[in-house]
């Protein structure tokens, strides 16, 4: 296949992204969206594999053993273990930057003062990459301590491996090709790999879904490097369009936390010990049985859902739907209102409700159900905890404050169902538990949706 042809099946493939990635922005769109890009990366791959001078032997061997270990993951993994998995996959990226550089090295040597400083960053981009996606997952999958590990002249220790690696890289750029080049490269991927974990290990695993979609970002920035030091477009377009893409989706979760990007990477946040029953606020709790709940729901005219992670752990998705589906024949009108950080990753409530066929159009935003709240019968917080905290609004002390909310203590009943009074990811009490308007159903949301749906099937 001709250069042209590659290159114009290269510029298919990046419109195939972009176009992916804008439909991945709206849930009715993103299973499209995600099939688009999917066709333009099969096409990327294709027209690659159509270059001549290529080693078939060796490519079939790699994606035979890739596409084993991604489908049986992939099928494998629960809803709940994806951010564990995602880490798992930036890190592969990165360390395939890191190896493309070194092997272009290798073989090349004598390469320009560019080229070299194109394959430092990809090398040392794709080190940081793959070692710190390591520890983010050995902390999400809590094969390592999750907690923030944090010692004394920390940050000049890192301060000081950032810049040994700016030598080593300047001192490379100059002359790649001589003696020393090798063993500055070698150096450089050493210290790579090594800030890879000093980096991360201070951060506390609650904040590992931000630190995924920021290492998501340097995988992206690695391959963009990579794409400059072999030469390939569609390398550098993709890279981009991931490290754009990744930042991007960085700075949303930081926003919907009220936290700087900076206290995620060096606050230590969540790592503390969790607070007890006794911390924070305090007052009356008012349990509810099943009966209690039916009756109120029954009685409702509009039933607003607010799922948080707790729906993921319990599955409850499912069971969610089907009591709306009730509901809406009792002539409820049903929403489920979504907050952009509920859950462990990005996204997370969207995924669950769709895998369950909530339609679309019965999402709602938080900032579009917040200012209609106090017209709402009932909401039902299913397993959300941090999301629906007044503390956010009314507590300066509160490490949540500043946190937008979905404000549920403003609709007229509010229905929480969880298994205890336990803190959620913020280790913090809630005010809203102890509110004269809210009800505690407790129990695991799955058995206590069951039951209320057992209710309303009883007294058809
Ligand atoms: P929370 O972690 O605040 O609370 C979850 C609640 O679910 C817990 O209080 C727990 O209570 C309950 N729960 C757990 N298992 C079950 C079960 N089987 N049945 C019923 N309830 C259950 O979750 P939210 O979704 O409200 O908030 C997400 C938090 O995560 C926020 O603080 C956010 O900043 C943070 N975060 C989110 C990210 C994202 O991208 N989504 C990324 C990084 C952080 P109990 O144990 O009593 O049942």
């Amino acid at each position: 296949m001709s250069l042209v042809s590659i290159n114009f099946a290269y510029i298919v493939s990046a419109a195939l992204f972009i176009f992916g990635l804008k439909m991945l922005s709206s849930p009715s769109t993103a299973r499209r969206g995600n099939l688009l890009s999917a066709l333009g990366m099969l096409l990327a791959i294709v027209a690659t594999l159509l270059a001549s001078g290529l080693s078939y032997g060796w490519i079939i061997l790699g994606m035979g053993i890739g596409t084993v270990i991604g489908l049986v993951t992939a099928y494998k993994v629960e809803m709940t273990q994806m951010p564990e998995m995602v880490a798992l996959f930036n890190g592969f990226g990165g360390i395939s930057s890191l190896l493309l550089a070194w092997a272009e090295y290798h073989q090349y040597p004598q390469m320009s003062t560019f080229i070299a400083i194109v394959a430092f960053l990809s090398a040392f981009i794709g080190g940081v990459t793959f070692t710190g996606s390591m520890v983010a997952f050995g902390k999400l999958s809590g094969k390592i301590s999750q907690k923030a590990v944090v010692f004394k002249g920390q940050h000049l220790i890192n301060g000081a491996i950032l810049v040994t690696a700016v030598i080593a890289a300047a001192l490379f750029a100059v002359s790649p090709a001589t003696g020393w080049g090798y063993t500055l490269f070698i150096l450089i991927v050493l210290v790579a790999l090594g800030f890879g974990v000093t980096s991360t290990l201070p951060i506390g695993g609650a904040d590992m879904p931000v630190v995924i979609s920021l290492l998501n970002s340097y995988s992206g920035l690695a391959a963009c490097a990579a794409g400059f030091v072999i030469s390939n477009n569609i390398l550098i377009v993709a890279g981009a369009l991931v490290g754009a893409s990744g930042i991007i989706l960085t700075r949303i979760m930081c926003k919907a936390m009220n936290r700087s990007l900076a206290n995620v990477l060096f606050s230590g946040f969540g790592s503390a010990v969790k607070a007890t029953e006794g911390d924070g606020p305090q007052g009356e709790v008012r349990p509810a049985s099943a009966e209690d709940v039916y009756y109120i729901l029954e009685a409702a005219d509009s039933v607003a859902f607010v799922p948080g992670y707790g729906l993921a752990v319990a599955q409850a998705q499912h069971v969610t739907k089907e009591l709306g589906d009730l509901l809406e024949a009792n002539d409820t009108e049903v929403v489920y209102a979504i907050h952009p950080v509920a859950g462990r990753m990005p996204g997370h409530m969207n995924v669950l409700l769709a895998e369950a066929n909530v339609p679309y159009d019965q999402l709602v935003e938080m900032d579009d159900i917040n200012p209609r709240m106090d017209s709402i019968d009932v909401c039902v917080v299913i397993g959300a905890n941090d999301v629906v905290n007044p503390a956010a609004i009314e507590d300066e002390n509160s490490p949540i404050y500043g946190m937008p909310i979905i404000e549920t203590f403003k609709a007229k009943t509010v229905i929480v169902l969880k298994r205890s009074m336990n803190p959620g990811f913020a280790g913090i009490q809630n005010a809203l538990f102890f509110r004269p308007n809210t009800r505690m159903y407790f129990g695991d949301a799955k058995a206590s949706i069951q039951a209320l749906i057992a209710e309303f099937k009883d007294a058809d």
